[in-house]
């Protein structure tokens, strides 16, 4: 499948930026409201007892307006996942109530038992959990962990015919490594092994399946949402395995059931629209810090794709789509767990530079110790292996306030330490 063409109602070339592709998915509400219609209701009637027949033989179904119950389709639902299916450039995408249900089903959808996994050792660190135990316990599928970097070691790592999924982030977190999307696709499909990538580092400035891989699935949680109020995830790509997914007998979706609210997808939709202003605000404050801490002390570790510095720098810039920068994290070693706290304390309690608070993509400014927080559940050898140094602080880089007034809150608590 040419996945480069996008059903969108507009030609959909990758020369065509995503929020382009978004805007065109564009619903008008019931009345003609220029916002969609919010569809609450969990259950649908027919028009007679025939086509309630045929609805439940598959017959007919969204295509033709025909509906069953939310937790298999909801058309609120349905239009966000169009949304969002534009935004990744996939064929379609379904809309979940978190980013980790949106992950567990994939992997509960593309494994059985007995199965394979290949993984990046840096991630998410509830992901790393759902493949270190609970998968293993609960499913017998069963992961290796590798150097996503290497691709030698990813390449032996796939066993074929045993190996169903090869699982990385587009960024990962919170190392800020860059997976070279198109060549680990090419090695893995040599394998006949699917792959599926977390972009929730990355909405908008990557486009993974248009590099080559098979699913794409997200933390709305996070930037997409924007406000640090909602819980939700999706999963981008084809229809035949996210479409799969929804099957009333083996579906993951439909028999676990991690469905989202409609009223929930329709506060995402209007979202959706200015994601693409926010991401360039968000990478565009985070390039300005982290030049200004190199000038400030150029001894501090800084860590973002952004800097010429960074290994993977200019695959990067080969990736990215248009006009948008290297993400909107960065993170800082201070070396000892102690210091980390210090500057922490002092930015939000004493100069307001921004909040502990382990989420990313709100406009405030967010900051975490990963080691202690979202990557706490790993040992230390884990985290070693990993990158994650005991004192590394993350940021998740706001774009609200001027930039001068932000910036003298962090030199004025850099100063004290
Ligand atoms: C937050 C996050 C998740 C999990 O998403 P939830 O919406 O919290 O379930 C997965 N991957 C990454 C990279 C994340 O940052």
């Amino acid at each position: 499948m040419d996945r480069k063409t996008v059903n969108v109602g507009i030609e959909s070339k990758k020369e065509v930026p995503a929020e382009a592709l978004a805007a065109a998915r564009h619903k008008l509400g019931e009345h003609n409201g220029i916002n969609m219609s919010i569809e609450a209701s969990n259950t649908f009637t027919f028009k007679d007892s025939d086509a309630m027949n045929r609805a439940f033989l598959g017959e007919v179904g969204p295509k033709t307006g025909i509906y069953i119950y939310s937790r298999h389709l909801n058309p609120t639902i349905l239009n966000l996942g169009r949304q969002i299916a534009a935004m990744e450039g996939t064929e379609t995408a379904y809309c979940t109530a978190s980013g980790m249900s949106a992950i567990s089903s994939v992997f509960l959808q593309l494994c059985n038992t007995g199965g394979h996994v290949v993984a990046a050792k840096t991630l998410f660190g509830g992901s790393h959990a759902l493949l270190t135990h609970f998968l293993p316990q609960k499913c017998n599928i069963t992961t290796t962990f590798v150097d996503i970097v290497d691709l030698e070691e990813v390449d032996k790592a796939m066993i074929e015919g045993k190996t169903s999924v090869l699982y990385f982030e587009s960024i990962s977190n919170p190392t800020l490594i860059v997976a070279n999307i198109p060549e680990l696709s090419k090695i893995a499909h040599a394998k006949g092994v699917k792959v599926v990538v977390d972009n929730t580092f990355a909405p908008m400035i990557l486009s993974p399946a248009k590099l080559g891989a098979d699913v794409v699935v997200h933390s709305i949680s996070k930037y997409i949402s924007g406000e640090a109020d909602i819980i939700a995830g999706a999963v981008c790509g084809p229809a035949d395995i996210v479409d799969q997914m929804r099957d009333p007998h083996e579906g993951p979706l439909m028999l676990l059931g991690p469905t989202m609210n409609p009223k929930v997808a329709f506060e995402i939709s209007g979202r959706i629209p200015h994601l693409s202003m926010r991401m360039k605000k968000h990478c565009k404050r985070a390039m300005k810090y982290v030049t200004k801490m190199k000038e400030l002390d150029p001894n501090l570790d800084v860590l973002y794709p952004g800097l010429k510095e960074h290994p993977q720098h200019s695959l990067l810039n080969s990736m990215s789509n248009k006009d948008y920068g290297f993400g909107g994290v960065f993170c800082i070693d201070m070396k000892t767990e102690g210091r980390a706290y210090r500057l922490m304390d002092k930015l939000q309690n004493s100069t307001k530079f921004g909040f502990m608070g382990v989420s990313l993509g709100y406009y405030e400014t967010l900051m975490t110790c990963s080691s202690r927080s979202t990557n706490s559940m790993m040992d230390n050898k884990e985290k070693e292996s990993a990158g994650i140094s005991p004192g590394l602080v993350r940021f998740s880089v706001g774009y609200v306030g001027t930039f001068e007034q932000k910036w003298s809150q962090f030199t004025k608590a850099y100063s004290e330490m």
